[in-house]
């Protein structure tokens, strides 16, 4: 399979979205992912097309306002699913480390073999705890019907701050409901997730997880007051909508010149 990444031209459109999804249908063979987890990235490379498949100004505010939060939260926790694992390991264990998060494995489908497969991939990444895995996961989310009720009494149940990447929005809705923080990735600004979380980072998890970590290091230096400030001062309506005006205009541009020679 390593052959089939090395034969995408590096002068490809698409080359960085081609290696992405070869990590994913890697991840799908050794377990950690599942079929709608495909489906489900399928989704989000349509929303990072129209996006331009770069960080946007919107999504850098949002980064800074969850490094706040993560950085001030008392009881901050990072929950994994088999695409965030597949697509970006390190950088969750990095920025676990950089904020003192704990890592939880939690899953749509859970299945012993894949908690287990994710949990490793962790390890392997750098991580010393990952929560969430078979019996530890023996608290419930109220009002949730899905596998993803299923939490660790020491770790999304008792955190104040969730970062949530590749969330359901009716899990987001249920962690609010119950007065957390929730923090999500989704580069769809229209899905109930982002239109629920309290801070949405409309980004692919890819560019995002790496960027959150570098503001990790830069505002652990910044004074305490200054955290809260930023954080008073944001405004997830707000960046949703810069979100959704980006895509609109940049569509509108892109209309304008004629598409195809702009790409
Ligand atoms: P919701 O349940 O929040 O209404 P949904 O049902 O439309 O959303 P799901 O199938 O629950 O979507 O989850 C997939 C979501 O993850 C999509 O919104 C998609 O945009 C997003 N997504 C997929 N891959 C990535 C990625 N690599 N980075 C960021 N977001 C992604
Ligand atoms: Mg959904």
């Amino acid at each position: 399979m390593e052959e089939l990444v090395e034969t995408i031209p590096p002068d490809h459109p698409r080359a960085e979205s081609l290696k992405i999804r070869h990590r994913l249908t890697e991840g799908y063979k050794k377990g950690l992912v599942v079929e709608a987890g495909l489906i489900a990235h399928g989704r989000g490379e349509a929303f990072d097309y129209l996006i331009g498949e770069q960080t946007q100004p919107y999504a850098l505010k949002a980064i800074k306002a969850a490094v706040a939060h993560l950085l001030l939260a008392k009881y901050p926790v990072i929950s994994v699913n088999g695409n965030t694992a597949a697509l970006a390991a390190e950088s969750l264990v990095e920025l676990a480390k950089e904020v003192k998060a704990k890592l939880e494995v939690n899953l749509f489908y859970r299945s012993k073999r894949r908690e287990e497969l994710i949990a490793e991939a962790l390890m392997k990444a750098g991580a010393t705890q990952v929560l969430g895995v078979g019996e530890a996961a023996s608290a419930k989310i109220p009002e949730l019907q899905s596998e993803r009720r299923k939490v660790d009494p020491e770790g999304i149940f008792k955190a104040d701050v969730v970062l949530v990447p590749l969330e359901d929005g009716d899990r987001t809705e249920a962690l609010r409901r119950l007065g957390k923080t929730v923090i999500a990735i989704d580069l769809n600004p229209l899905s109930r997730t982002a239109q629920t979380a309290s801070v949405t980072i409309v980004d692919n998890v890819v560019r995002a997880l790496p960027r959150m970590v570098e503001e990790a290091r830069a505002l652990r230096k910044v004074p305490i007051d200054e955290l809260r400030q930023n954080i008073e001062n944001y405004d997830n309506k707000q960046v949703l909508s810069e979100a959704i005006a980006h895509i609109l205009e940049r569509l509108a541009e892109l209309a304008e010149k004629g598409v195809l020679l702009s790409l």
